[in-house]
């Protein structure tokens, strides 16, 4: 795989929100299901991560993407800018502005309620 220095790597996030989507699993199943709250932390006028250095301690199952685990790609959304990227598929650039609600918002027993299908995901 070409070498990205970090600023490249960065740059290659399009701040689409989608992995800051809280997700459900079916506990039967496996099957994961986006909602549209989405994580405490996101800033949804600037669009991004108002904890970044801090995401992974603050938000344990926060994945944090490099080179060296894009095989994790799969966790996240379709139309992933990475994910697009090296699945070589056409970009899809939507994002998640003025489609969600803060998880600060929502009970967790009503999390269930906030299941979607947008098939940009
Ligand atoms: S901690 Fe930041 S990067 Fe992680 S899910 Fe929350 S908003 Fe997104
Ligand atoms: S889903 Fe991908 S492109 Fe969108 S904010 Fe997350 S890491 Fe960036």
């Amino acid at each position: 795989m070409k070498k990205y220095s970090k600023e490249e790597w960065e740059s290659i996030c399009r701040r689409c929100g989608k992995c800051c989507l809280i997700k459900l699993e079916d506990e039967n199943t496996g099957e994961v299901y986006y909602t549209n709250v989405i994580c405490r932390y996101f800033d949804e006028e600037k669009m991004c991560c108002s904890v970044y250095d801090k995401r992974c301690e603050l938000v344990p199952t926060c994945l944090k993407l490099s080179p060296d685990n894009v095989d994790k790609l799969s966790w996240m959304p379709k139309t992933c800018a990475y994910r697009e990227l090296f699945e070589n598929k056409q970009p899809i650039k939507t994002t998640v502005k003025g489609r969600v609600i803060s998880e600060k918002a929502v009970k967790e027993e009503d999390l269930e309620d906030h299941i979607v299908d947008w098939e940009d995901l």
